[in-house]
């Protein structure tokens, strides 16, 4: 925050127009100005609110549980290979088929669950900033 400045108009009469500087626009504001007049910024701090908050958390959990799937799918893939080359199903099901499918599952799934992910951080930022009502 930069420190406030209290501006004399006139000749020794001073206003009550504690001035600050916008830190954005270099313009004069009142000190008490939550909103910058020239540049319509925010000057003090600000919050998307309890939605982008909620959007955010449901973005990061999100990426957890694609995280835990990837590896249930490797897991759970490891399975399938190991029984698939115990059992010879089929000649052509070798245990680089299985691994490529494997592979490819599990990077879908991980590129289908980030950009869900992101999708949500994205949305969450688009909510409009109002000042905040702690501190
Ligand atoms: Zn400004």
């Amino acid at each position: 925050m930069p420190a406030a400045i209290s501006v004399t108009r006139r000749s020794g009469e001073t206003l009550a127009a504690a001035m600050k500087r916008c830190p954005f626009c270099c313009g004069d504001i009142p000190t008490e100005a939550r909103k910058c007049r020239e540049c319509g910024e925010w000057v003090v701090g600000t919050s998307g609110g309890l939605a982008a908050a909620g959007l955010r958390l449901l973005g990061v959990i999100w990426a957890g549980v694609t995280v835990m799937a990837a590896l249930g799918l490797w897991y759970v893939g490891q399975g399938v290979r190991r029984w698939a080359w115990m059992h010879a199903v089929d000649q052509q099901i070798t245990p680089q088929l299985v691994d490529l499918a494997l592979y490819t599952l599990i990077a879908v799934v991980v590129l289908k669950g980030l950009m869900l992910s992101v999708g949500l951080g994205i949305m969450a930022r688009l909510s409009p900033r109002r000042p905040r009502w702690w501190t």
